[in-house]
This record gives structure tokens, C-alpha cells and sequence, in this order.
């Protein structure tokens, strides 16, 4: 089965902080791959708009350098750079200042077409930019703007910053990145949930026993330490990353499959979390590793009781779910880097085999979403072959990436879907302001504890699985954290 490539209509993408980090790695190299691929059209327009002085010349220089470093390995027709390039232009831009807004208006294609604003700039500057865009006549009830994390740091500053975005622009106006909602794995988990009859009537605690949502890093904070610092782990991933796989996996089945229904639900369920007990939550904080400095060097703050590293059991306060602890947990500086949301059956009421019940492995529904993407389901078969009534515990691939065919092998990046979504103007990928407020509303008193208690992270040493007490957090429930791995 081929995968149908649908074009989307021709746009002008303007990308504030367009020589940064993220648009040199993700949005500029993600852009081309859709347009290899046929669904960005060729007389759209990308401009990237930053503080550097250079030409649309130079521009083109360094977006060609950022595809060869890091556009992938899907091929394109020889010639296809030079044709995305043609596409490509640069105004130098003060983001602080007015220095450069009119002749990047003047740059705008202006025919009615899709414009979309991606503010992949430090947080503080995304008010300058939307208070500018309005002032200088480029925030039209059609245009659009993609908005980066972190979005506030807690909920005082989100509430403040929906409000200045929401001076100039809709709700419908409004594209808060989450990229992990771009991962294919992570649509493809619902439409295993809502598109099979099987799975819907087993969602819930009469069968399920519990939720593992582990995301995990191998590397440290690396040059961003004094950054991280003032984040940690729980507003640096907590409070978005895991909370929207949370919010995916528990959330009600939606009416139908469109942004508010979808983000109704999910909104439902970050309300429905009860406050978190302080003996259901870890903190730590990585040790040394030979040449590698611990966390507290690293972030040059001898003193530092910020967490690189969290684990929480969390319950979802409604009828679905009573009883059915989610646990979260995540970190830097661990065994691998792998992502994964693992929902684990409950075990068998009565086993007809030899093997007690007990002995039985649970039927356990993996999502993996780094590095590999993928939904294995494990199940209990016979182990082929005589020699009488054997069961083994098997993973079943649900990912069917063969039969499915190229681009279900290779699907696009979560940042070329997410960026493709702005443009036909489809938000169910993205946070909506209430939910980022409500997130920030469940996370900011855990933290406000940890500050008010004085809280010290415990040592966990690098390349482990986290603290020995998140290890405990499990055993006192009798049950186990899934291994970290690949
Ligand atoms: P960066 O520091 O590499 O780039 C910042 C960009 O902003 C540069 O192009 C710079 O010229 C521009 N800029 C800064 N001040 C300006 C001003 N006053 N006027 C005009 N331009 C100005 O940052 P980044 O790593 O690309 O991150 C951008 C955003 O994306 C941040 O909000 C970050 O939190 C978020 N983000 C980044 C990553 C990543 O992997 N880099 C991942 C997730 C989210």
C-alpha cells in the first residue's frame, strides 16, 4: 500500500530566530523533506527572520548546510535543493526593537494565502513578537503563529502570557508546539484505541492494572545547565511532554476527531489529577561519571536541589480510572534513551494451564516513541513445536510499517507533521491555553512543596535507571518499573 502525500495549499512561513538552533535541526530541514515529499507546494515562501545581518544569499548558504547536516536519509530528485532554496528568504529582524517589521511585511507574498509566524525564539521575546506583528499590520484575523516551549514556568506566567497573545490573536489563532504530539506513534495510539473494538472495553481499571509513561535521556544537561537549572525535569518535561501522553492515554473517547473534542477530553483528565502525596514522588539528581561532571558542577551551583531526574505515581480522580495509578517518570543521564508509555493488564483472574495464574505474564500494550517509534502488544501463545502445553510471552508488532509501505516506514519528523498541520490549519496536535494552564495548576505545587521543604534530589548514579526510591516507589505497590532500553 502506497501512503498518499496530499499537498497542502501554497504559504508564507515566517520563521523568527530562523539561525537558531531548532530551525537549523528540526523546522528548516523538516521543510525540505516535506517538500521532496510533494506536499509543500512550490510557490510557498520560508523567511527566516533573526538578528543576524546577511542576505537572502547567505541565508540559502546556511539552510543548504543544515539539510545536508541534518535533513535525513529520505532521497530527493537532484535538483529539488535548488528549487527549495529559490523558495527561501531573510529580513534581519530586532525582535526588541522596530528595526526591520516593514520590510518584512513588505517581504509577504499578500495574495490571501496561509501566513503563519513560527516564534522559535527564547520565551521572553514571544509577547515582543506578537504585540509587533500586530503593530505593524501582519496579524490579520487568517494568520497563524506557532509558538515554542516552554510556555510559562508556572502558572502565573502562562495565564500572563495567553493573555498578551490573546490581545492580538484567537484561540483558533494559536499553535502551542508540543512535538511529541507530533510523533506518528502517538496518532497512530489513537486510532488503536478508537478505531478497534477491542481495546475500548478493556480501557480501564477492571483491566488494566497500571500506566508506565517513561521518558529517558542518556544525555546530561550539557552546555545548558545553568538553562535547565532553573526548570528541572518536572517543568522541563512533566508538565508537557508526559502530561500530554497522559492525557492521550487516559482521556475519554471524544464525539469525533477534531481539535476541540480531542482537547476537551484531554483537558478533562489533566482536572480530574489528584494533588500528588509526597511519598508518591522522587527526585534526584546525577553523580559524577568519570570525566563527567555530577549535576550540581554541571550547572556550576554547588547548592542546586533542582531534579534531573523524576518519578510520580498520579491518579486520574474519575470512574474510568479509580484505582489505577499512572506513573511518570523521567530523567537525564540515564541507562538509554528511550521513550515509552506501557499499559499493563491486569493478570489473569483463574489460569486453566499447569503454570499458576501468578505465573502468567500480564498482557502489556507498549508504545514506543523514541528512538524507535512503535505499539507491540504482548500476549501469551503457545511455544510452538511438541512437548505438551508450554506458554511463552510474545510481542506482537502492531506497527505494520512493511505493510504500510514507504512513508509508513519512514514517516515525517513530529515537527514537518506538526508544521504541515499549521498550514491546513488543524489544531488537534497542538495545546490549547486551558490545558497549558490547567498542567501548570496540577504541577505548581509539587514544586512549591520541594521548595517550601527545602527538598534534596537523591544521588542516582549515571547510567542507571534513576534513584534506588523510585525503584521502591514500585516494589511498596508490588510491582516493577519496565526496564529502560532501546
Ligand atoms: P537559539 O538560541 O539557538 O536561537 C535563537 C534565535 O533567536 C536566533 O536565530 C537569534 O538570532 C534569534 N534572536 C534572539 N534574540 C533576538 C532578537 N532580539 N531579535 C531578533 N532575533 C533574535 O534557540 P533555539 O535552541 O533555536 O530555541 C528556540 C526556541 O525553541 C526556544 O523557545 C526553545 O526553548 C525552543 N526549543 C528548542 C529546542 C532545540 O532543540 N533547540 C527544542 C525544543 C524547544
Amino acid at each position: 500500500m502506497v501512503s498518499r502525500v496530499i499537498p497542502v495549499e501554497p504559504f508564507d512561513l515566517v520563521i523568527f530566530g530562523g539561525t537558531g538552533d531548532l530551525a537549523r535541526r528540526k523546522i528548516l530541514p523538516g521543510l525540505f523533506r516535506r517538500f521532496c515529499a510533494g506536499q509543500m507546494p512550490k510557490n510557498s515562501r520560508i523567511i527566516g527572520a533573526a538578528r543576524a545581518d546577511m542576505d537572502a544569499a547567505a541565508y540559502q548558504a546556511f539552510v543548504g548546510e543544515a539539510i545536508s547536516e541534518f535533513g535525513g536519509a529520505r532521497t530527493c530528485e537532484d535538483g529539488t535543493l535548488q528549487e527549495f532554496l529559490a523558495q527561501i528568504s531573510y529580513q534581519t529582524v530586532d525582535i526588541r526593537g522596530d528595526n526591520g517589521w516593514d520590510m518584512l511585511k513588505a517581504d509577504l507574498s499578500g495574495d490571501g494565502r496561509v501566513e503563519a509566524f513560527y516564534f522559535s525564539v527564547g520565551p521572553s521575546l514571544f509577547g515582543d513578537i506578537a504585540e509587533r506583528l500586530h503593530r505593524f499590520g501582519m496579524a490579520t484575523p487568517d494568520t497563524r503563529i506557532v509558538v515554542e516551549k516552554p510556555f510559562g514556568r508556572d502558572l502565573d506566567t502562562a495565564k500572563a502570557l495567553n493573555a498578551t497573545l490573546a490581545t492580538h490573536f484567537e484561540e483558533g489563532q494559536i499553535y502551542r508546539i508540543d512535538h511529541y504530539l507530533g510523533k506518528e506513534t502517538v496518532q497512530n495510539l489513537m486510532a488503536v484505541r478508537f478505531g478497534n473494538v477491542l481495546f475500548e472495553p478493556l480501557w480501564n481499571s477492571q483491566y488494566i492494572d497500571h500506566i508506565q509513561i517513561t521518558v529517558a535521556e542518556t544525555v546530561g544537561v550539557g552546555g545548558r545547565g545553568e538553562y535547565y537549572d532553573k526548570s528541572g525535569a518536572m517543568r522541563d518535561m512533566v508538565q508537557n511532554h508526559l502530561m500530554q501522553l497522559l492525557c492521550l492515554i487516559a482521556m475519554e473517547p471524544p464525539a469525533k476527531f477534531d481539535p476541540d473534542s480531542v482537547r476537551d477530553e484531554k483537558l478533562k483528565v489533566i482536572r480530574a489529577l489528584e494533588p500528588v502525596e509526597l511519598h508518591h514522588m522522587v527526585r534526584g539528581q546525577y553523580e559524577a561519571d568519570g570525566d563527567e561532571p555530577d549535576y550540581r558542577t554541571a550547572v556550576n551551583d554547588p547548592r542546586s536541589r533542582t531534579e534531573s531526574f523524576v518519578a510520580i505515581k498520579a491518579h486520574v480522580s474519575n470512574w474510568r480510572w479509580a484505582g489505577t495509578p499512572i506513573y511518570l517518570r523521567t530523567g537525564k543521564n540515564l541507562v538509554a534513551r528511550s521513550s515509552e508509555i506501557a499499559v499493563v493488564f491486569k493478570p489473569l483472574a483463574h489460569s486453566i494451564f499447569s503454570t499458576g495464574e501468578a505465573d502468567l505474564p500480564s498482557n502489556v500494550l507498549a508504545i514506543q516513541l523514541q528512538p524507535n517509534e512503535g505499539i507491540t502488544m504482548n500476549v501469551t501463545i503457545k511455544e510452538p513445536g511438541p512437548g505438551g502445553m508450554r506458554l511463552v510471552d510474545v510481542p506482537l508488532d502492531m506497527t505494520f510499517a512493511e505493510a504500510l509501505g514507504e512513508e509508513g516506514g519512514d514517516p515525517p519528523d513530529a515537527y514537518e507533521r506538526l508544521i504541515m498541520d499549521v498550514i491546513r490549519g488543524n489544531q488537534t496536535l497542538f495545546m490549547r491555553g486551558d490545558e497549558v494552564e490547567a498542567a501548570w495548576a496540577w504541577t505548581d505545587p509539587i514544586i512549591e512543596g520541594w521548595q517550601a521543604r527545602h527538598d534534596v534530589p537523591k544521588p542516582y548514579e549515571p547510567g542507571s535507571s534513576g534513584p534506588t526510591d523510585s525503584d521502591q516507589l514500585m516494589i511498596r505497590d508490588n510491582r516493577k518499573w519496565r526496564e529502560i532500553k532501546v
